[in-house]
């Protein structure tokens, strides 16, 4: 079912006590929430998914892994699997981040692995896609993101893809302190729920979520959630402060 969801990218940030203090502030105040068909989660470092997900069992918000690494088990030192994250109560998984495209060079298949690794083990793939600068300068950006979503999610089936979540994250966006302005965000998340409509279905389409990423903040999102086909946003920076993350929960 469709859903407003905002997750908290914390990236490679926070010592475990400001980790430790951060859950803590945002699970007190989800107290006196009411939070409807709204989720809120928070993608900690691999180190501090324990301490989340123990806050977490008693407190309303979901915790999501920022990566994952496509196989089961096996001789892949540094990495963790789907099932490991499965057996932590990891709900979510960030996957397909510029960051991890430009840094790490994950391409489609790469993504590809990933979406069905996650998807076995039941957690929803956040997955993440968007242009950089100079694609939207040459007006390539829609073409960008067809591909992106053509390579590494459309092989899913009908009833594998109703528990993806997308995020439209404008390169040019994360972390610059320009956001796409909410237009230009409603514009790309009504062309990516075309793109879904057209190949699974209308039905499936409107029951995707669909977030924006990019210099989301606590100005800038009653705006940007504002538009009908913005379901909520994926924070980076601003979801490092209690205050201007839970700003932001507030705007949904
Ligand atoms: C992100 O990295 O997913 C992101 C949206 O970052 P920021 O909010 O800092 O632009």
């Amino acid at each position: 079912m469709r859903k407003k969801i905002v997750a908290g990218n914390w990236k490679m940030n926070k010592t475990f006590l400001e980790a430790e203090e951060l859950v803590a502030q945002v699970a007190e105040a989800l107290e006196k929430r009411k939070l409807d068909n709204k989720a809120v989660v928070l993608c900690p470092p691999f180190p501090y998914l324990e301490l989340t997900t123990d806050i977490a069992k008693e407190s309303k918000f979901q915790v999501g892994a920022q990566n994952v690494y496509p196989e089961d088990n096996g001789a892949y030192t540094g990495e963790v699997s789907p099932p490991m994250l499965e057996s932590m109560e990891v709900e979510y998984c960030i996957i397909g981040h510029s960051e991890r495209r430009k840094y790490f060079a994950e391409n489609h298949d790469f993504l590809a692995r990933k979406l069905d690794a996650l998807l076995k083990h039941n957690i929803i793939p956040i997955f993440c896609c968007g242009e950089v600068l100079s694609e939207r300068k040459a007006k390539k950006h829609f073409k960008v993101v067809e591909t992106q979503l053509n390579e590494s999610l459309f092989h899913l089936k009908k009833d594998e893809v109703s528990n993806v979540v997308i995020a439209y994250e404008p390169v040019w966006a994360i972390g610059t302190g320009v956001n796409a302005t909410a237009e230009e965000a409603q514009e790309m998340h009504a062309f990516i729920r075309g793109l879904v409509a057209k190949k699974y279905s209308k039905k499936l389409s409107e029951e995707i979520s669909i977030l924006y990423g990019g210099s989301c903040n606590a100005k800038n999102a009653k705006e940007l959630f504002s538009n009908p086909d913005v379901d909520g946003g994926l924070i980076g920076g601003a979801s490092l402060k209690s205050e201007d993350f839970l700003a932001i929960v507030d705007a949904l």
